[in-house]
């Protein structure tokens, strides 16, 4: 097949790492540049980490992030262009992130890497640290970045509440909440994980009634997107204590604007939406693709379809 490589996805990797992989697969690859046209030049699919126009005029257009909600559907909807993305990929290394962000709040390890730069060796007060066995974690939205922290929490000992809309058990999940009962799922837990996809339903949803909910010792760490979070009052939560900090890799606006009040927090770890990359990010997005060229080759539909 003939596949663009479009380069928006320089902010997770060399294009030309995947073009690598996909011909390895018997594809041929171009990297496309933003703007370049795509009518016309006989392309099958192209793999894009952004939206722009151009890209309708492909017949099959593939998103290698598990979350779309920056693509206009409705577009790719009226022109017929099939848009598939990429989840079932980011378990372990979006786990890995957030028992990272988990283990550096309990272990203080952010606040000791913070001194180090001034060759400082002063020691976090005695009751700030504490083990994360024990401690329970609320996972909001149990899909595959859901399942991959409930796992890890669990297996680190930690007691793991879920919140979903089915009332079906997950492995490592202790306890299950429905979404309309998120409050009582937040309160006694020392973190609150969220891995929701960015919906109507769910934009804003962690507002200030759910930051009352929390205790205030308790961290958010969002995974998911910023706008899943009201971000005024996550900075009113963090201003009045309500909770003890937060690990944020999404964020309302990206890159966070230099001026965010959220950079300045002793206890608000920052990572530039980089809680999925690893360095087979490639592999897994290039997996996908060549069993979904493998499928349009055979005339079957295609899997991961959004629109
Ligand atoms: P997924 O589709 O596997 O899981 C999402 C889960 O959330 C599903 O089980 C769904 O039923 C549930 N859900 C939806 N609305 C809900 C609600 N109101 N309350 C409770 N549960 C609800 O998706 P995923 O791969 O786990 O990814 C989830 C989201 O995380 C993506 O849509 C994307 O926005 C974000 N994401 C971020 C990164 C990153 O780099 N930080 C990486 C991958 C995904």
């Amino acid at each position: 097949m003939q596949i663009g490589v479009h380069d928006s996805i320089a902010f997770s990797f060399d294009p030309e790492r995947i073009a690598a992989f996909l011909e390895s697969h018997g594809h041929q690859c171009t990297v496309l540049e933003a703007g370049d046209s795509v009518a016309g030049e006989g392309y099958d699919c192209v793999v894009t980490f952004g939206h722009e126009d151009a890209l309708l005029d492909a017949p099959w257009v593939h998103c290698i992030r598990a979350g779309v909600d920056a693509f206009p559907f409705d577009r790719y909807a009226e022109t017929e262009t099939a848009l598939t993305h990429s989840p079932g990929i980011h378990a372990t290394t979006i786990g890995e992130t957030v028992l990272g962000m988990v283990l550096s709040f309990a272990r203080r390890l952010h606040r000791y890497r913070d001194r180090q730069h001034a060759n400082n060796w002063e020691i976090e007060p005695y009751d700030a640290t504490f083990t994360v066995q024990d401690e329970t974690v609320c996972v909001v939205g149990l899909g595959t970045l859901g399942e991959g922290v409930a796992l890890r929490a669990d297996a680190l000992g930690m007691t793991v509440r879920g919140v979903r809309r089915e009332p079906k058990p997950v492995p490592g999940v202790d306890e299950l909440f429905r979404p309309d009962e998120l409050h009582d799922a937040v309160a006694g837990a020392r973190f609150v994980v969220l891995c929701v996809p960015l919906t109507e339903d769910t934009e804003a949803m962690i507002d200030a009634d759910v930051f009352a909910a929390m205790d205030e010792d308790a961290y958010l760490i969002n995974v998911a997107r910023g706008g899943v979070v009201a971000e005024d009052a996550l900075l009113d939560a963090l201003d009045g204590d309500e909770i003890a900090g937060a690990g944020l890799d999404a964020h309302a606006e990206e890159p966070l604007p230099a001026d965010s009040p959220l950079w300045g927090y002793d206890d608000v770890i920052i990572t530039p939406h980089v809680g999925a990359l690893s360095n087979t990010y490639h592999e897994s997005v290039g997996k996908l693709v060549v069993a979904n060229a493998e499928r349009r080759e055979n005339g079957e539909s295609l899997s991961d379809r959004v629109v």
